[in-house]
């Protein structure tokens, strides 16, 4: 069976940045925030049950998924939040899982924002990569990449577990406090400890 390696951080920790430095090794890397921004597109296997459930004002003229309206509706009631996720979380299971039978690489990493805070993959991964980064950092990272203020990004590390949790659950860690060389060399050496293993 193959190596199928769950990576998961807080928002801004790096997750994309590492998981395209794992693509660039040759290694199949799957993004389920990529999987649920297809899924919410125009024309995406979600669109229609958020119709039916939010109504149309959710959907934008282009036909698809409103997020910014969607953002603020989650945010102000977390049984919105937990219907929209019953909504996404099959349909990025399926699809996740069809990638992986179609991944060739001696083994696979799956970037699961919020991997502990779901048990969806248990059955799926054999091991848990977090990148870690000092709060000030992912703060100051995500406002500047996002565009979001101070607040906002406080608001979103709120809802996520704690980093003294996440840490806690990790196999494998990443510390990404320091420049891209650092951060470049230890999925280097990530790449062939998996090599090793898978
Ligand atoms: P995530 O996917 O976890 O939300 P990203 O990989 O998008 O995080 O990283 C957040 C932002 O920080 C991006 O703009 C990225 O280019 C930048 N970044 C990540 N790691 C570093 C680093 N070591 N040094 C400088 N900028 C970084």
């Amino acid at each position: 069976m193959t190596l199928i390696v769950g990576l998961t951080g807080g928002i801004g920790s790096g997750k994309s940045t590492v998981g395209q430095y794992f693509v660039d090794l040759g290694i199949d890397v799957i993004d389920t925030d990529v999987i649920a921004r297809m899924l919410t597109e125009p024309g995406g296997l979600a669109i229609n049950s958020i119709k039916n459930s939010f109504g149309q004002a959710m959907i934008a003229a282009d036909g698809s998924l409103n997020r910014e309206k969607m953002r603020n509706l989650i945010f102000s009631d977390n049984n919105y939040k937990l219907a929209l996720e019953n909504i996404l979380h099959p349909l990025i299971l399926t699809e996740t899982l069809q990638q992986i039978r179609k991944a060739l690489s001696p083994y696979i990493i799956i970037a699961i924002p919020l991997l502990f805070e779901t048990n969806d993959y248990d059955k799926i991964i054999q091991r848990t990569l977090v990148i870690d980064c000092e709060e000030k950092q992912q703060i100051l990272r995500t406002m500047e990449r996002s565009k979001l203020s101070e607040d906002q990004v406080k608001a979103i590390i709120a809802t996520q577990i704690s980093r003294t949790h996440r840490l806690q659950k990790a196999d494998d860690i990443i510390v990404n406090n320091l420049d891209i060389a650092y951060l470049k060399a230890q999925v280097a050496q990530l790449h062939r400890k998996y090599i090793s293993l898978s």
